[in-house]
């Protein structure tokens, strides 16, 4: 495999221009690489990548990439298409069928739309599939299990329903879809169906494609149920690169890949599956809008499911192309999205990507005028992400020791429409992004992106069930000397495994809530036509992101000074904790409110004695947690952060070149010390001890994950271990900013 900074010592040679140019200022660079962001070339670029089914292992995302490749090298970049071997399996052979009390075969098809021409393309398509499930062929009575969350499990005990040995049916929301089949498993049933309800994002919510932006009847999403709570990436090859003579676990090892057969299906399919349910009348909040009684069950709809995959080996494409820095080329800005989709992939990714696409060619622009960034640029259009993150994570697994070297910042995109700016990441980068969003322009309302975004923030935070981080976002940006707090990252893009395993700072841009893509959601409908028409017509907010994008690249390769800004992560570590504690105290007393109700028989006594039913199971009383050290460890960052943020407010203008060089050498890695060696716990590829997708969230980011998960799993011994760990963590950041304050105060 080739290295990224061989690939960049020959762009040096090739791309040195032959005098120098005269310095530019930041803002005249911003307004010469905004002048070359034209909406015509993205629609252009969607066109032509979006025109055929473009899922990993088909010859339109090989294309893809080839494109994208002799794109870069027309732009002046040093590219490179970097490929991966990994386990994908793909679908020979599947069928769904209800047996009982009626016969009724699932269509499992989505038919052209009028209007659509694309949506006609489908030779080559994935059928209704999520990818590494468990294949299988099995016969059972249903159960519907509503979201199929943890939740939603406890429910079904009080009513005394069991789903060994069934097939649950689950409907898409409130949870990540991987989740759905594997609780279903871990509660011994055989079988996992997944539909879309019309009530989530079909005509409950719009008119329906060609219509509307609404999920048509027959529309299906597709997936990857690989259980990434334990680790993304080619299930064969868990923390090290996917090349090819990598060291690789067998199938039956790879603990990511389910075990029963799952198929996801229409909510035109699943109402001849739902509807002769018996058993219960679901409670109020499991029914969905489909013209039907739902039922719990156990039957007498009885299901038969199979699936079966052919389990290869497939090659993915990687498309890699850099700029080396006039000034710190040691120094890496590394900017992605993905290019493959699960069948046309316009929305998702190729809005994003073309984004990306513009500020290369952009960037590429100002190389030519002779204008280089001071540090190196990356830009990664990766492959197989759909799949779970296939194609960052084996890069990333493959250059680990130079990516924690180099890299100061992953920066993400992925799907993008029409709405505000959403931007989630590391909060020490949250200055950063909010320079930017008050310099760039909302084309539809005139004022800066930024401003938007606080005035849609404090008017979310009106709804009644408005998020406690929604809450103090408001606050924040009712405040016009504060700075929007960025959402913490989960899961469910790229920036994963930067962040997560190698412990790099990451960003995730997206401008959303008014595009409308939700009912065509990884379906033969995300087209080219449907992103003209609803998501973002004339291309107007893919051109803005690759503005946005663009300065927070621009702007992090060219300040010499570090951008992190320290108080802000403490302050957002101080909020985390403070939920911790919060979280302990709220189980606490709800385990002590359920012993007295049972102690006192309340739930048989409320209950309605002529329906099946019974108490929840007790809860374990919570005991008083070991918080010490992390109440130290974040009194001393406070102290240190706000001391280095003065330290370089008053002395960095001016430090000496050596100076310099010393505090950027500091500051370039002092995020990796979040992400210590020995991970979290059940899951040490997780490494970092701040941001992880929850394990019942999925893509929802849990922060402080090792304590605040322990005391939601009740994992009493672990909550304390890993406040401690957690804490180590902590100081190991406040030594390095001690430190980094130091070099900023020599002389002084
Ligand atoms: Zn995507």
């Amino acid at each position: 495999m080739r290295m990224p900074h061989t690939a960049l010592a020959c762009a040096a040679l090739l791309l040195t221009p032959a005098a120098a140019p005269p310095p530019q200022d930041q803002a005249s660079i911003e307004r010469q690489f905004d002048a070359a962001i034209h909406p015509d070339d993205l629609r252009g670029w969607m066109k032509t990548m979006a025109a055929e089914p473009n899922q990993v292992g088909s010859p339109h995302d090989r294309a893809n990439a080839d494109f994208e490749l002799n794109l870069f090298k027309q732009w002046g970049w040093d590219a490179h298409i970097e490929p991966f071997e990994v386990l994908y399996p793909t679908p020979i052979a599947e069928a769904l069928e209800l047996t009982a009390p009626a016969k009724f075969t699932a269509t499992l098809q989505e038919p052209a739309v009028a209007g659509d021409a694309t949506s006609a393309r489908t030779a080559g398509a994935l059928p209704a599939y999520v990818a590494y499930q468990g294949d299988g062929d099995v016969t059972a009575p249903l159960v519907y299990v509503n979201y199929g969350m943890p939740d939603d499990y406890k429910t079904l005990y009080r009513l005394g329903i069991d789903v060994r040995g069934k097939i649950v049916i689950a409907r898409y929301g409130q949870g990540w879809r991987g989740l759905k089949p594997k609780l279903a498993q871990d509660h011994g049933a055989i079988g996992c169906i997944i539909y879309s309800d019309p009530a989530n994002d079909g005509y409950g919510v719009a008119k329906p494609y060609p219509d509307g932006p609404g999920r048509p009847p027959h529309g299906i999403q597709r997936g990857s149920v690989a259980d990434m709570t334990i680790y993304p990436g080619d299930p064969l090859t868990p923390g090290v690169g996917a090349t090819r003579d990598a060291k690789r676990l067998t199938r039956a090892e790879a603990t990511t890949i389910l075990k029963i057969p799952v198929l996801p299906i229409s909510y035109a399919d699943a109402q001849h599956f739902l509807a002769p349910l018996e058993g219960p009348v679901a409670p109020e909040a499991w029914r969905g809008a489909l013209p039907i009684t739902y039922h719990i069950g156990p039957g007498p709809a009885t299901a038969h499911l199979m699936v079966k995959s052919e389990w290869g080996m497939k090659t993915i494409y990687d498309v890699i192309a850099s700029i080396r820095g006039s000034d710190y080329p040691d120094q890496w800005i590394v900017r992605g999205n993905h290019h493959d989709g699960w069948v046309f992939g316009a929305s998702d990714p190729l809005s994003g990507q073309v984004a990306l696409m513009a500020e290369a060619q952009a960037i590429g622009g100002l190389l030519k005028q002779g204008i280089r960034p001071k540090r190196t640029l990356v830009y990664a259009s990766w492959d197989a992400e759909e799949p779970m993150l296939v194609g960052s994570t084996e890069w990333a697994e493959t250059h680990a020791e130079d990516l924690k070297k180099h890299a100061l910042i992953y920066i993400n995109s992925d799907e993008n429409e029409r709405g505000t700016l959403a931007v989630g990441g590391s909060p020490d980068f949250q200055h950063l992004v909010a320079g930017v969003a008050a310099d760039v322009m909302d084309p539809e309302t005139n004022v800066p992106v930024g401003t938007r975004e606080r005035a849609s923030l404090r008017v979310e935070a009106l709804e009644p069930d408005a998020s406690p981080r929604i809450v103090a976002a408001a606050a924040a940006a009712a405040e016009p000397g504060r700075d929007v707090p960025l959402a913490p990252l989960g899961s469910g893009s790229d920036f994963s495994t930067f962040l997560q395993h190698l412990g790099l700072p990451a960003l995730d841009v997206t401008y959303e809530g008014e595009g409308e893509l939700g009912g065509v959601y990884h379906s033969a409908y995300d087209t080219f036509e449907f992103h003209s028409r609803f998501v973002d017509p004339g291309f107007i907010y893919d051109s803005l992101l690759a503005k946005t994008v663009g300065r927070l690249v621009l702007r992090s390769a060219n300040r010499a000074l570090p951008q992190q800004r320290a108080s802000d992560f403490a302050d957002a570590v101080t909020t985390y904790l403070a939920e911790v504690k919060k979280l302990a105290d709220t189980e606490r007393r709800q385990a002590e409110t359920q012993a007295s109700l049972l102690h006192d028989h309340a739930f048989a006594l409320a209950a309605d004695p002529t329906k099946p039913g019974r108490p929840p199971k007790p809860l374990d009383m919570v005991p008083y947690f070991e918080f010490a050290p992390l109440d130290n460890a974040i009194a001393r960052l406070r102290r240190s952060a706000h001391a280095y943020d003065a330290a370089l407010a008053k002395n960095g203008p001016t430090l000496p070149t050596d100076r310099l060089a010393r505090l950027q050498a500091k500051m370039l890695t002092i995020d990796q010390t979040l992400a210590p060696e020995e991970g979290l716990p059940g899951r040490p590829w997780y490494k970092n001890l701040v941001f992880a997708p929850g394990r019942f969230t999925g893509y929802g980011a849990k922060t402080l994950p090792g304590v605040r998960e322990a005391i939601e799993d009740r994992r009493w011994g672990d909550a304390d271990r890993y406040a401690r760990l957690t804490a180590a963590a902590l100081n190991a950041y406040s030594d390095r900013l001690e430190e980094a304050r130091a070099t900023l105060e020599e002389d002084y």
